[in-house]
């Protein structure tokens, strides 16, 4: 039971915490970077990609969610170099 608590507590940070994260990128943003139209967050994607090598952060980038339906599977090819983490704005 206590784990089960503890559990929910952290889902539910990580989601509040994702949220913001994602609001920010979308507030930087403004615009679609691929089809240009305006973005809200609900309708949104935040991904950054990271370097296996050294753990940093070489982008992050928000792009509409039609869009981001369109490059996933490009973007999100496992590679050696590269890991992406997600956020879609359509299921916080
Ligand atoms: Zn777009």
């Amino acid at each position: 039971m206590k784990t089960i608590v503890t559990r929910d507590i952290l889902e539910t940070f990580k989601r509040s915490s994702d949220k913001q994260s994602l609001k920010a990128s979308v507030g930087r943003a403004i615009f679609c970077p691929r089809c240009e139209n305006l973005m809200d967050y609900r309708r949104a994607v935040e991904f950054s990609v990271w370097e296996n090598e050294t753990g940093k952060c070489a982008t992050v980038r928000a792009i509409c969610a039609p869009c981001w339906d369109g490059v996933r599977e490009l973007v999100t090819k496992p590679g050696m170099k590269y890991r992406v983490d997600v956020i879609d704005g359509r299921k916080l």
